[in-house]
């Protein structure tokens, strides 16, 4: 298998709707694995249709089409911000009143819910409220992406516009009068950067199934995607290049700076192995008995669950194949987050955690779902306590 990066380049307004049959106008701030895949499909069916390249492509168990995030330049690794991340209600931002992660301070918040020793309430007061410049305001859950630089953190805002359609008369099939609506896209220029908005991410194929993508890309690198396709919405035009290897040695020093924290703020020692999952996209996991859950299974034994801050949704899918809709999933909301505690050390189960970064999690990970991030620097970057200081 070979990942590469893939990023596309916004060429007019894109509206994409969260649900299938929506009276809601609003449009996702991404371009989910899902819809480029299908819009890739369909791309490749119209071309050649369907052969044994296309199941080797899209049917595949093991390939991957990951979410496409908003991003400034072509070559921004955008991130979504975890569930965790906290900011300031009147000032929000890296630059302004600053950010901070809650992950370890909530897991610190339950280890001295069994412990008869209290906490420093301080510690929790910090986290909840902005002290910077003695502002005292409310801190509030950040949604939204940034540029996963932790030396150079910046937030990538999504610029939307509202777009007006007229209504079709549906027995003349001519303008109807009187009918005008609006929905919501995204403005294909972003005043951040002056320059285009892009929407970066990454596809993995076997060898085969990129021989054929990329000579299909490369032949017609424009697609159309989501509402308003017909009228010259949603243009996008689409680049591969190589991705960069992933790091994962810094693994070790976020377990260990996670440790030490919660040892700063419950004065009581943690051995063992810390290890984050955040889900970089929807979704669905299922027990064995196939219904819905939002517990995670892990591949390895012995490792307890401590925190998880989640949201649920629901995945609405189409089939480009047979042109039906999916029957609606239960899913966990990307951005969730769940910190565990291995007992042993990290090298025992270093292998097993990188397997599943790679492979995902759950049902349908060849459309987009189930794609997680372990450890993400995130939490180790904007956890707000200092060392020697809580
Ligand atoms: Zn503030």
């Amino acid at each position: 298998m070979e990942t590469k990066f893939v990023s596309a380049r916004l060429l007019s307004p894109i509206s994409i709707s969260a649900e299938r049959q929506s009276q809601f106008s609003e449009s996702l701030d991404y371009i989910p694995g899902s819809t480029i895949r299908g819009a890739l499909a369909q791309r490749y069916l119209d071309l050649y249709g369907k052969d044994d390249f296309f199941d080797e492509i899209f049917i595949n168990e093991d390939s991957r089409f990951s979410n496409l995030l908003p991003s400034l330049s072509s070559t921004q690794s955008p991130r979504i911000l975890p569930l965790t991340a906290m900011t300031c209600k009147n000032f929000p931002g890296f630059s302004d009143h600053g950010v901070v992660d809650n992950l370890w301070v909530l897991s610190a918040q339950k280890f001295s819910l069994n412990s008869s020793d209290p906490l420093n309430p301080e510690v929790f007061s910090r986290q909840s409220f902005c002290d910077t410049f003695g502002c005292g305001k409310d801190r509030i859950t950040w949604l939204g992406y940034w540029n996963g630089d932790t030396e150079n953190p910046s937030y990538i805002p999504v610029p939307k516009i509202e777009i007006m359609h007229t209504g079709i008369d549906r027995q003349t099939g001519t303008v109807a009068e009187k009918i005008l609506y609006s929905v919501e896209a995204i403005d294909p220029f972003s005043k951040v950067s002056e320059s285009s908005l892009y929407f970066n991410g990454h596809f993995r194929l076997t060898e085969k199934g990129w021989e054929k993508l990329d000579k299909t890309i490369k032949q017609s690198p424009i697609l159309f995607l989501g509402r308003g396709k017909t009228r010259g919405q949603g243009e996008i035009e689409l680049d591969l290049s190589p991705a960069s290897l992933e790091q994962d040695h810094v693994w070790e020093e976020w377990n260990h700076a996670c440790g030490r924290t919660l040892q700063e703020i419950t004065k009581q020692n943690h051995n063992g192995t810390y290890f984050s999952i955040t889900l970089l996209s929807d979704a669905i996991m299922v027990d064995k008995f196939l219904r819905y859950t939002t517990t995670m299974d892990l591949p390895f034994v012995g490792s307890q669950l401590l925190v998880s801050i989640l949201k649920q949704g629901f995945a609405f899918g189409w089939n480009q194949v047979h042109r039906l809709p999916k029957e609606d999933e239960k899913t966990i909301s990307r951005s969730s987050v769940f910190l565990f505690h291995y007992p042993g050390q990290i090298d025992e189960i270093m292998g097993s955690l990188l397997d599943m970064q790679t492979n995902g999690i759950g049902l349908r990970r060849n459309e987009g779902f189930g794609q997680i991030l372990i450890n993400d620097p995130f939490h180790n970057s904007f956890c707000g306590i200092k060392e020697g200081n809580s």
